[in-house]
């Protein structure tokens, strides 16, 4: 499969080098030439396949042939060694929970099949390829550990100082090996904005091969149609009119729900659930696209200003803005409004919500506030306990550390701290 660049003045390009470049050189977003729905057979016989051989079928015409099927069948089985399942919170709400991966991030299945797709690039490369990640929170630590190890693949991972979970930071600091981490003094923009500017900068990109690991790489992106395939699969024989709700940050996740809705997979709508970093919401109701400088909030991997994949759900529904709106809906929260929600879903459901997964919660009640019929299912994105302080704090009762968090808790941190581009710049060529 080829990939054209949203910016339309790169030329296209293969798979496999819109993942080692991650960027087009026009800085677009690469998007895949053609999109080839699923045959209705693969929906009504999804019962009688594993995740592996669904998630296999749904992702091989944008991987293959730059990816023989039998690696990819590897790669697949590889990455998807835990599980995703679906809790029912009510008959009209349930949540997917995406957290049993090894850095309890949904950002786990895309940081997993990524590092595997570059590590099978390189297999027979000398060049070594810097992957350069800036990160909210979450990614960080799922690209540490997904990459952890693999040869001739080196990690700098950007973070924002003081505005990560304590949780996010050990597992982003500490692996060693093959992983850097750089503590930047400002906000998630701003490190967003300091990878983009190393990918364009042709002093550096000259002198060593570049990638990044954000939802901007199409390996790291398209894996996380799967969730939606994984979900279907659950609730299909029990519910007709299936709707997502999606804790959304940088619109990854949610627009490889898009992708999977291209593909066939029968999603009736999407809800966009944001905290108060709401250009979307805003958007949707203006139709007058204004990114702000993020806010910083209690569901801080959610903090993007200016959500980079938006471009690609703008692709999607061929920047009509009404075929937009038929498909997507989307609400914005503040943090009390979270708080107390993450108090009624443990008071009224015995479950214990993150901040995202909250958001997402809210999403599905004001969606279904006056469509009663619908199912909706919010995507629980991280563990409840990487946002330790403020669960605890809601609901006042003390969670035990799941075993991937206690591991890292007692490692000691290794960062090095940086404030402008041109620090992150001698240090990579240092
Ligand atoms: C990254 C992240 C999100 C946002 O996902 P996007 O694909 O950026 O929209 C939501 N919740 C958690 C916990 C995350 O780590």
């Amino acid at each position: 499969m080829n990939y054209y660049s949203l910016n339309k003045q790169a030329p296209n390009t293969s798979f496999k080098n819109a993942v080692i470049k991650g960027l087009a050189p026009d800085k677009g977003l690469y998007f895949p030439e053609r999109i080839t729905p699923l045959p209705k057979e693969f929906f009504d016989n999804i019962d009688n396949l594993s995740y592996s051989e669904l998630a296999y079928e749904a992702i091989k015409q944008f991987v293959v042939p730059e990816i023989p099927e039998a690696v990819l069948k590897t790669i697949v089985e590889e990455t998807l060694s835990f599980d995703f399942p679906v809790v029912k919170l009510n008959d009209n709400i349930s949540t997917l929970e995406l957290f049993h991966g090894p850095t309890m991030a949904f950002k786990d299945v895309g940081a997993r099949f990524m590092a595997r797709c570059l590590g099978y690039f390189n297999k027979n490369n000398n060049k070594e390829v810097t992957v350069l990640v800036a990160t909210s929170g979450d990614t960080g630590g799922a690209v540490a550990n997904g990459f952890l190890g693999v040869k001739g693949v080196n990690v700098v991972i950007l973070y924002p100082s003081g505005k990560v979970s304590e949780i996010q930071e050990k597992q982003l600091t500490t692996l060693g090996q093959n992983i850097k981490a750089l503590e930047v003094n400002g906000t998630f923009d701003d490190c967003q904005v300091m990878v983009k500017t190393a990918f364009l900068d042709e002093s550096l990109t000259d002198k060593m091969q570049l990638t990044s690991a954000n939802s901007i790489n199409v390996a790291r992106w398209l894996p996380q149609l799967f969730y939606f395939m994984f979900a279907y699969k659950q609730l299909h024989n029990q519910y007709e009119d299936i709707v997502f709700s999606v804790p959304s940050g940088n619109f990854g996740n949610i627009c490889a729900g898009m992708m999977a809705q291209q593909l066939g997979l029968p999603i009736k709508h999407f809800v966009a659930s944001n905290n108060v970093n709401n250009v979307v919401t805003r958007y949707l109701i203006s139709q007058l696209y204004e990114p702000k400088p993020s806010i910083q909030t209690i569901s801080n991997a959610m903090d993007v200003g200016a959500p980079s994949n938006f471009i690609r759900i703008q692709e999607i529904y061929k920047n009509n803005f009404d075929t937009l709106k038929e498909n997507i809906s989307s609400y914005s929260f503040t943090d009390e409004e979270t708080k107390a929600a993450m108090l009624e879903v443990f008071n009224n459901y015995n479950y214990v919500a993150d901040p995202h997964g909250a958001v997402g919660y809210l999403g599905c009640k004001s969606y279904l506030s006056d469509r009663p019929g619908a199912h909706c299912v919010f995507l629980e994105t991280a563990h409840p306990t990487k946002f330790l302080d403020v669960v605890e704090e809601v609901i006042k009762e003390e969670q035990p550390l799941p075993e991937q968090i206690q591991s890292v808790m007692g490692q000691e941190k290794a960062s090095v701290v940086i404030s402008t581009y041109d620090d992150l710049k001698r240090y990579l060529l240092k």
